[in-house]
């Protein structure tokens, strides 16, 4: 009954599951290790928009590389397919099974392994849950180079696994400059170990790029090394309104040349984004409630001296209110209110939930053309939907969300091949951060050309010749043979 087994067929080539496979996993694994239970299993098969839903039988949860490398060389002989699974918050369709895959779920390879001070570095297991790791820094006096409103359930694996951008991004730039080393193990089970500590190393190819966004199609990522940043001392947090997008742009050129270096985060919410979040999510509170405005964004910066940031932050806030950039503002005065202003951003996703249906669209575009497509999208789906923006604007990516109360074939043949033919045409990428998944696999050719996703194939089958790994996803089947 899922979205999308109606558009992709159960490849043949895949055996399926049978009782001396069962006999021989909880042989490898030890029985507990073994899921077939009916209620776990729903879970697992669920994705977290209750979109894609697989058929799994099976999801087993190796508690490091050895048992991993048991599992993978066995399925491969047994031409058995498999779907990588961290937190599973993920918002393509890309954790969960398509048909019968068997779920290998990362959980139990939770371990921090190493963390040194003096270089930042933080070696850990694939299956920490990113907040986790926050708080173990925070204790050290550091912090991850990323945080995602997901953090609380996702894993770094996952994270890294995605290619996941965040709310940080802006600052710390993408997991391809951060992570430093991984360890994976490939179909054939073997482990590869590229978990290396320094930020140089031009020893041939930095083939762990490889794994980084590559959604679990290439091999299984086990260990991870990553370059944390000191936590500073000051944080400030300003909550804006704007009455039009062109004042947004404006902002953002202003922050990044006003607040330079202190710059952490720049995003931004349409007033229907803001709605959405004070009628669904618990607790909200519109922190600007005089009037209704077109536009909020949020500002953080983050830095080592209190008084110079703070100087600097209302110097800019200032300049952006004389020149009328800025309609109404707040500043957080205290902890909590930073907290309250981050959970309207963050909550942004919870509360399209719980609006109903929501089809996402994260995209890359210029800046300047980010919101016409939020616009042509409303007039062209009229009262039939509710369509909102927001996003990471400082990285120029907008989430285009559409909600209606139930999915609709009608509504998504109005929204799609349209989204992605605007995007292509703006010389945009239609997954900016969050991924193919199953959702975008046949859409690549929009954002690359036929000659890249061909390469992309051919290394897919020297990886993973069998295609056993994470099938139906990142690459067109017509590829896949
Ligand atoms: P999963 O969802 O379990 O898996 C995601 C993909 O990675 C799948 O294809 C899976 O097969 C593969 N995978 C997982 N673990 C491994 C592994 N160890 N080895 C190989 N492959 C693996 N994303 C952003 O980029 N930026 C955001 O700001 C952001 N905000 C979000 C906010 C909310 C509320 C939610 C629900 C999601 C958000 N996301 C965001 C999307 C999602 O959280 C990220 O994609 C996240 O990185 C997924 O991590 P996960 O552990 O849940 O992975």
């Amino acid at each position: 009954g899922s979205v999308a087994s109606t558009v992709v067929q159960r490849n043949p080539m895949f055996s399926t599951i049978n009782s001396d496979d069962l006999i021989y996993f909880e042989k490898i694994l030890g029985v507990k290790k073994v899921i077939q239970d009916h209620e776990e299993l729903q879970t697992a098969n669920t994705d977290w928009m209750h979109k894609y839903k697989g058929s799994s039988k099976l999801m087993l949860q190796p508690e490091n590389a050895t048992e991993l490398s048991q599992i993978l060389e066995y399925c491969n002989s047994r031409r058995l397919a498999v779907v990588p699974q961290g937190g599973n918050t993920g918002l393509v369709g890309g954790s969960v099974p398509v048909f019968d895959e068997i779920i290998i779920n990362t959980r139990r390879m939770n371990s921090i392994i190493f963390f040194d001070k003096v270089s930042g570095v933080l070696v850990c297991e694939a299956g920490c849950i990113l907040e986790n790791l926050i708080s173990f820094l925070d204790k050290e006096g550091f912090i991850m180079p990323l945080d995602l409103g997901a953090k609380g359930s996702c894993q770094i694996g996952g994270n890294i696994s995605t290619n996941a951008g965040g709310l940080r991004l802006v600052r710390y730039g993408s997991l391809h400059g951060t992570v430093l080393g991984l360890e994976v193990v490939l179909a054939n089970g073997s482990v590869i170990d590229m978990l290396g500590t320094l930020r140089k190393d031009n020893t041939g190819y930095d083939l762990k790029h490889l794994f980084i966004g590559s959604e679990g199609s290439l091999a299984i990522i086990t260990k991870v090394s990553i370059l944390t940043s000191p936590k500073l001392s000051s944080v400030n947090i300003a909550f804006l309104a704007c009455q039009d997008y062109i004042s947004c742009q404006k902002l953002l050129f202003q922050a990044k040349r006003r607040l330079g270096e202190i710059l952490s985060a720049f995003e931004f919410l349409d007033a229907q984004a803001m709605n959405l979040v004070l009628h669904h999510l618990d607790g909200a509170r519109n922190p600007l409630p005089s009037a209704i405005y077109n536009f909020y964004v949020l500002i953080e910066t983050t830095g080592s001296n209190e008084s110079n940031d703070k100087e600097k932050l209302e110097a800019f806030l200032v300049h952006a209110m004389e020149s009328s950039l800025v309609s109404d503002g707040a500043l957080a005065q205290d902890y909590s209110q930073a907290t309250s202003f981050w959970h309207i951003r963050e909550g942004i996703p919870e509360a399209l939930m719980k609006a109903g249906a929501v089809y996402k669209y994260d995209l890359s575009l210029p800046v300047e053309k980010m919101y016409d497509l939020v616009e042509e999208m409303r007039i062209r789906l009229g009262a039939a939907a509710n369509v909102v923006g927001y996003g990471h604007l400082g990285d120029g990516n907008l989430h285009l969300n559409v909600s209606a109360p139930q999915y609709d074939d009608a509504i998504l043949a109005q929204i799609e091949p349209f989204v992605y033919e605007w995007t292509s045409r703006h010389r945009g990428s239609i997954s900016a951060e969050h991924g193919l998944g199953l959702m975008k696999a046949e859409k690549i050719y929009y954002s690359k050309s036929s000659e890249t996703v061909q390469l992309m194939a051919s290394i897919k089958k020297i990886l993973d010749p069998n295609g056993i790994l994470n099938p139906y996803k990142v690459i067109p089947s017509s590829l896949v043979s």
